[in-house]
């Protein structure tokens, strides 16, 4: 599979895609985001991009999500997590939504979330005329890593 970085070669290319305004501020988060290798919390990112303001930050975040380039979802411990990963991957096949459709397993250890994307969450039959807009499939448990200790 390919890695983010190698699913697109330009950020500011990236961001016009999905209809956001390539300023300076937004690439340096989108280039943060892009570091995380797995679904991250806002507070993830206020640590990571420290030296960005906050309220920035979480404003960019929503206009990211508002225009699909990542979605957000509640990673089973009532924690809201961001996934980027594969919405980027996305864009060369250019199906921002079919996107959200793998499942999120988060340990109940130690927190973290992966995304289990060999195989695609199937659409079920939804009542007629209805319109999907999230599916969101989460899995806890605890974690190979911590099973261990
Ligand atoms: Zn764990
Ligand atoms: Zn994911």
């Amino acid at each position: 599979m390919q890695s983010v970085r190698n699913a697109f070669m330009n950020y500011e290319e990236l961001l016009q895609q999905y209809n956001i305004r390539p300023t300076a501020v937004r690439l340096l988060i989108l280039k943060g985001i892009a570091d995380f290798a797995a679904p991250f919390s806002l507070e993830d990112l206020y640590i990571f991009l420290d030296t960005i303001d906050r309220s920035t930050v979480f404003r960019t975040l929503v206009v990211f999500e508002e225009q699909h380039l990542l979605h957000s979802f509640e990673d089973g411990s009532g924690k809201k997590k961001y996934c980027f990963h594969h919405s980027a991957s996305a864009v060369s096949t250019g199906t921002a939504h079919d996107a959200c459709r793998h499942v999120h397993a988060t340990c109940r250890v130690c927190g973290r979330t992966m995304c289990v994307t060999t195989q695609e969450i199937p659409i079920v039959p939804l009542p007629e005329g209805f319109e999907v807009e999230n599916v969101n499939y989460v899995v806890t448990g605890v974690c190979a890593s911590c099973k261990q200790r």
